[in-house]
């Protein structure tokens, strides 16, 4: 139902006359509600650790999920199981680490998850090899990323100047194969999203700075990221969880720019006109549906907010 003139200024008491209130956020609630936008890890975690400091917590997700690319599928069968989505910890000294000690879960360097035979694999000309094979396209592959990229990741300081950044560049000048460039170009730049002709020799070797207790490398948790969601899910059950719940409007000042959260209510509508008010919002949906406006801030967000918005950029190279 759209009752509300958004150009008008949104008097506290008008705006809870006027609307239908949605679920327990009404106009009698107590004042530490939150809502979360986003049900993935952001915002699963951000509900447990505002409901276990005391906060009335309302999460709403635009899918008719928790979770989000956290899955995993089976492409055919025979063929192991893989995420959808996040799959490795990046370093050691992370919330995920934590959360694993914590719990007892398992970690296991990427490449070791399981069975050996069942770690990463390289498909080359219809056969699958693992990283350490011998097979000879694959063996200069991981000897030239080495000498070129692992082991100087740590010596960039030394690096005669003249020669050039790119690292398709570089391999060129070494006479690799198409085929070895083709096995580099998957193995090791596809988790960046990147491509080999696009990627820089320090870029490279600023990836490797991450530390992992056990070395260098990818470690992931032994039962996947669902293992957080599940944990997440378990601990916020008193949380409200809202799905279909697709966030199109925030209402945060009125037009006096006096902020409805010093005193009143930050008002969110979603696709159906349904409204929900709280005292805080937490925003964790992906930069881009920032950038790209698909949520209305009313009135817009300020200057410096935008400006940040739309400098961090989600790149691999
Ligand atoms: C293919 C792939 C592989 C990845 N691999 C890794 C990895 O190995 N390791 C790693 O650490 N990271 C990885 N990532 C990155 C990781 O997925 C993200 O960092 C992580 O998902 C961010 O979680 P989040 O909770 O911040 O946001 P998101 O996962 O983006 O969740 C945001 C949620 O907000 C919801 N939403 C959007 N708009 C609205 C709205 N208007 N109203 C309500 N809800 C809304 C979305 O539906 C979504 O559920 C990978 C990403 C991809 C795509």
């Amino acid at each position: 139902m759209e009752t509300v003139n958004e150009s008008s200024t949104l008097m506290l008491n008008a705006v809870q006359s006027s609307f239908p209130w949605n679920g327990r956020l009404g106009g009698l609630s107590p004042d530490n509600q939150v809502v979360i936008v986003g049900g993935v890890l952001a915002g699963l975690a951000a509900s447990l650790s505002l409901s276990k400091a005391g906060f009335d917590v309302v999460l709403l997700e635009a899918a008719n999920y928790l979770g989000g690319r956290v899955m995993q599928a089976q492409p055919f069968k025979g063929f192991g199981y893989f995420d959808l989505g996040e799959e490795f910890i990046h370093g050691s000294n992370t919330v995920v680490n934590k959360l694993a000690l914590d719990n007892d879960w398992l970690i296991l360097p990427a490449a070791h998850s399981g069975d050996e035979e069942e770690g990463e694999k390289n498909y080359y000309k219809g056969k699958f090899y693992s990283l350490s094979s011998n097979q000879p396209e694959i063996k200069v592959a991981r000897d030239t990323w080495e000498e070129i990229i692992s082991s100087r990741y740590n010596h960039q300081g030394n690096e005669d100047g003249s020669l050039s950044d790119s690292l398709y560049d570089r391999f060129q000048d070494k006479g690799l194969s198409q085929d070895v460039l083709d096995i580099i170009d998957y193995w090791k730049l596809r988790i960046s999203a990147g491509s080999l002709k696009h990627y820089g020799v320090r870029e490279g070797r600023r990836r490797m700075e991450s530390k992992f207790e056990w070395g260098l490398g990818n470690c992931r948790l032994a039962e996947s990221y669902s293992q957080l969601v599940k944990y997440y899910l378990n601990n916020t059950r008193d949380v409200d969880k809202r799905l279909n719940w697709q966030v199109k409007k925030i209402v945060w000042k009125d037009e006096d720019s006096h902020i409805l959260n010093a005193g009143g209510r930050i008002l969110l509508k979603n696709q159906h006109g349904e409204i929900i008010t709280a005292k805080y919002v937490v925003i964790t949906v992906p930069l881009t549906i920032l950038k790209d406006r698909d949520i209305t801030f009313v009135p817009e967000l300020p200057a410096d907010k935008s400006r940040a918005i739309n400098r961090i950029q989600m790149l691999g190279v």
